[in-house]
């Protein structure tokens, strides 16, 4: 009798402290992507005036890269898009609804072989999702207005924000300022 009361205690420890540790690692999950405030994300959700599109009206308006990148999640190689060495001055929108995203003056050379900013024209125009795609967990990027993906975001940008937007060339339009 007491060998199996003792087995009950020990079972009963057992699933107080697996409870436990779980917990504990979710808070720490929780603690390691602070950099997007909790504010922040629901302005992006809470967008009106969406647009929602088939993949088939998506496919016959885009081009297939920029399918690939607004609809399937990819992404362009490093080095290879339109924008990443850009220096003009002007503002990249969308390339699938046209929502003003960055502007010119917010970009900085990050080397990573993405155009990259350091804040967009406006947060209530951005959604911030959890990606833990590839073994990684990173903040993905999406158009609030389209629900288009354009990248991620981390917290190794300069100054003011410290974030980088690291977004395809493939997912924007430059509209050059002009003079
Ligand atoms: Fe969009």
């Amino acid at each position: 009798m007491m060998r199996f009361m003792l087995i009950g205690v020990v079972l009963i420890a057992g699933i107080i402290f697996w409870n436990y540790s779980d917990n504990f690692t979710k808070g720490k999950n929780l603690q390691s992507k602070p950099f997007i405030s909790d504010s922040t994300k629901k302005q992006g959700a809470q967008m009106d005036d969406k647009i929602i599109k088939t993949d088939e009206e998506w496919k016959k308006e885009l081009t297939p890269e920029q399918y690939r990148i607004l609809r399937e999640k990819g992404t362009e190689r490093a080095f290879t898009g339109e924008y990443w060495d850009n220096h003009e001055l002007g503002i990249y929108i969308c390339a699938a609804c046209g929502t003003e995203l960055f502007e010119s003056n917010t970009k900085f050379d990050s080397g990573c072989g993405w155009p990259s900013y350091f804040e967009p024209i406006d947060s209530s125009r951005i959604i911030y999702k959890e990606d833990k795609s590839f073994g990684m967990t990173r903040t993905e990027v999406m158009c609030a207005k389209c629900g288009g993906h354009l990248g991620h975001v981390f917290d190794d940008g300069p100054p003011p924000t410290g974030l980088r937007y690291c977004i395809n060339s493939g997912a924007m339009k430059f509209i050059k300022k002009e003079k």
